[in-house]
């Protein structure tokens, strides 16, 4: 029987923590922004952690936009963070490629917005689809057979505000008339919170209108797979156990840092409550909570 896993403890001491480890991964949203807004004391955090020589890594599940456009986000928030040091579901999808030596002759078709688009193109892989198949509608006549590019190896399934039926079915015809198509999905998220009134569908719910009409399970390279934590960690050369993983959801971030054997620390200014974490329906325990990481600055020993 698997070891219960201890409660989470609230951060008291944060110094302890920053010595425990070399390198730092922040998920996006939550953490670092709410949207389109900083959340308090990032910056100076963020500052105090680099002239303690920490490494900073920074992780977001959300595919729509590119590493380059992640880069001019933090830019225009103000903060210094260098691209190669994000990595976003959507730049996973051709790692994960290249780390299986994909043909380059062979297409992706893409459900999912314009990052996955932007990094497949940077890394020279042919696609088709994206948001302009949004626009296109089946007209069923009697005989009708819908075409799909034979070429397609790959289905890539991320978050698409452009989703309809239409790509279902071209997905699907890929992936069940190529048994050795790969069907790949950035990130499973039940729900976003695109607005802070409410939750909205997440890139689960397209994921999994592929995994009802295919019967087949899709490999994951966002969190909380262990595609992205392997690789972070091949990339820098780090050992997982000076990694100290930082986000403020459960199931996505807080899995991600303990599937790759990391230390785990869930703040407060995301989606996760304090009621959440201590739920006898929740079993995923971070080693530490907190409100948020400027409590970092703050939060020294007694
Ligand atoms: N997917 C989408 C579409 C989102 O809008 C968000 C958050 O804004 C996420 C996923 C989760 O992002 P993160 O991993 O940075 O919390
Ligand atoms: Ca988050």
């Amino acid at each position: 029987m698997a070891a219960t896993k201890a409660l989470a403890q609230p951060l008291q001491n944060a110094d302890e923590l920053i010595d425990s480890v070399e390198t730092f991964i922040f998920d996006c949203d939550g953490v670092i922004w709410k949207g389109d807004s900083l959340i308090e004391g990032v910056p100076e955090t963020l500052d105090m952690l680099r002239a303690k020589g920490k490494r900073l890594v920074f992780v977001t599940n959300n595919s729509t936009k590119s590493r380059k456009q992640y880069g001019k986000k933090f830019e225009t928030l103000g903060l210094n963070v260098n691209e190669e040091e994000i990595f976003a579901s959507s730049f996973a999808v051709p790692a994960y490629l290249k780390s299986i030596d994909f043909p380059k002759d062979k297409k992706v078709y893409v459900i999912g917005e314009d990052g996955i688009l932007k990094e497949l193109e940077l890394a020279g892989y042919k696609y088709v689809g994206g948001p302009e198949d949004g626009g296109k509608k089946i007209e069923l006549k009697p005989g009708f057979l819908m075409e799909h590019d034979e070429d397609v190896g790959a289905v890539v399934v991320g978050f698409d505000r452009y989703f309809n039926y239409y790509k279902i079915q071209y997905g699907t015809l890929c992936i069940r008339e190529n048994p050795g198509c790969l069907f790949i999905a950035t990130n499973r998220d039940a729900v976003t919170h695109l607005t802070d009134a409410q939750e909205w569908a997440g890139g689960g719910s397209m994921v999994g209108a592929l995994v009802g009409s295919t019967q087949r399970e899709p490999l994951v390279v966002g969190k909380p797979s262990t595609f992205m934590m392997d690789y972070l960690a091949n990339k820098f050369g780090i050992s997982k156990s000076q990694i100290c993983m930082v986000g403020d959801r459960l199931d996505t971030d807080i899995l991600f840092g303990q599937n790759g054997g990391c230390k785990t620390l869930l703040v407060l200014s995301g989606v996760t409550t304090t009621a959440m974490l201590q739920s006898p329906n929740n079993a995923i325990q971070p080693d530490f909570y907190t409100n948020k990481i400027s409590d970092f600055l703050s939060l020294k020993a007694a």
